[in-house]
């Protein structure tokens, strides 16, 4: 076999598509990982790093059953890579926080709990709290907050650590990273894959879409639909502070090295991946307001990442009919799924597994 020819290439080195090259890796020899560079848009590098389940799919069940499936995959997934790299991904599922500074919203948030609940048979979890109840969780809290839901469900993890264990996990499988290399086209001749752009071809009897933004154009050119587009989120990070947040939140978290990450900002401003004061002050503004503690310290870093959203939210798996062998991914909550990417959906690909649960996900949804 030539050295640029192989069974699995999977086109983007992102969360989604490092995931899955893992998981191929470990069944099969034969796996490259094609992948841009720092050139290109990378969610994976600019995210929050919630594995998040509350909120996820309560207007489909599918989605809330795969999402808490993912969850529980996740302190398997991590002890895995740890043994396997000696990387420690940082996982600590304790629960997680979702706060609202009004009445309004807090109702509204229960009712999406409930909904979430019935459709997993109560399987996904949740309380209710209240300003006193979340005090005794969080001492720090501010008397501004109305109330929070609190999921068993949730945590969050050091994304770059995962990124770490990933590579050097499909590396240590004999994958092969192949970076530094924009893909220009894909044809699909004779039952091969052959990969072009400013370097020597690349051949593969499979193909995985995982280039996050650049998914719909590559898509096209093996018959897949996957429709996705930029939403912009913004973070702040502080500089160290001594622990006092057991609990990630939606909007703050902080990490074991004891520096907060603010989130949680939503802007539809094409590929502008830059900050802006207005809503880098929006963002440290309602911090404060939860975390009054939070006042005096100081920002040390921020930035703007895109995020790659599908038209509904929810992922797409999607298997090419023109094209055998040709799969896409797309999807907004790659730390969250990391684990079921890894383990399910490389199973897919790999020997057709699961197809009831990704049938759900399938692109021809938005033609309906
Ligand atoms: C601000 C923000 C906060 C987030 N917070 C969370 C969170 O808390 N929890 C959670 O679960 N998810 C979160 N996400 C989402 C998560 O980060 C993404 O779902 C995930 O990173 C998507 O990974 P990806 O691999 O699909 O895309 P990307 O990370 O964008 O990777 C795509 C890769 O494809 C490569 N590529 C593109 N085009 C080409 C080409 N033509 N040829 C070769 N290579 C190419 C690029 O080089 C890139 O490495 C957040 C995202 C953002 C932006």
């Amino acid at each position: 076999m030539a050295s640029n020819t192989f069974d699995y290439a999977v086109v983007g080195g992102g969360l989604v598509g490092s995931c899955i090259a893992y998981g191929l890796s470990k069944d099969s020899q034969s796996v490259a990982i094609v992948d841009e560079g720092d050139r290109a848009f990378r969610a994976s590098r600019g995210n929050f790093g919630l594995v998040w389940v509350q909120g996820k799919g309560w207007d489909y069940p599918a989605y809330a059953r795969w999402t808490r499936q993912a969850a529980g995959l996740w302190p398997s997934f991590a002890l895995e890579l740890l043994e396997s790299t000696g990387v420690d991904v940082d996982l600590r599922q304790t629960g997680g926080l979702v706060m609202s500074l009004d009445d309004a919203e807090l109702e509204a948030d229960h009712r999406k709990m409930e909904q979430l609940s019935s459709h997993t048979n109560g399987e996904f979890q949740y309380r209710m709290l209240s300003n006193s109840l979340l005090k005794q969780k969080i001492p720090e809290i501010s008397s501004q907050v109305a109330g929070a839901v609190f999921c068993p469900h949730d945590g969050h993890v050091n994304p770059l650590r995962l990124f770490r264990a990933l590579h050097q996990g499909m590396q240590q499988n004999g994958a092969e990273y192949l970076p530094s290399r924009h893909i220009n086209s894909i044809e699909y001749c004779h039952g091969e894959f052959q990969i072009k752009g400013d370097f020597d071809e690349i051949r593969a009897s499979k193909i995985v879409l995982c280039a996050g933004l650049q998914n719909s154009k590559l898509g096209e050119m093996v018959g897949i639909e996957i429709p996705v587009v930029a939403n912009r989120g913004q973070l702040l990070i502080t500089e160290k502070l001594k622990h006092f947040l057991d609990y990630p939140t939606l909007h703050v978290r902080q990490t074991t090295e004891g520096g907060l990450q603010i989130g949680d900002s939503a802007e539809d401003v094409g590929l502008d991946d830059g900050t802006t004061n207005n809503v880098m002050a929006m963002l440290a503004a309602r911090a404060t307001k939860m975390f009054p503690v939070l006042e005096s310290i100081k920002v040390i870093r921020a930035w703007g990442a895109l995020r790659v959203m599908t038209p509904d939210g929810k992922p797409v798996y999607q298997a090419s009919t023109s094209c055998p062998g040709a799969y896409g991914v797309a999807c907004h909550s790659g730390v969250t799924l990391a684990a079921a990417h890894a383990e399910k959906i490389s199973q897919w690909i790999l020997a057709g597994e699961h197809g009831d649960v990704i049938s759900n996900f399938s692109s021809s949804r938005f033609n309906v």
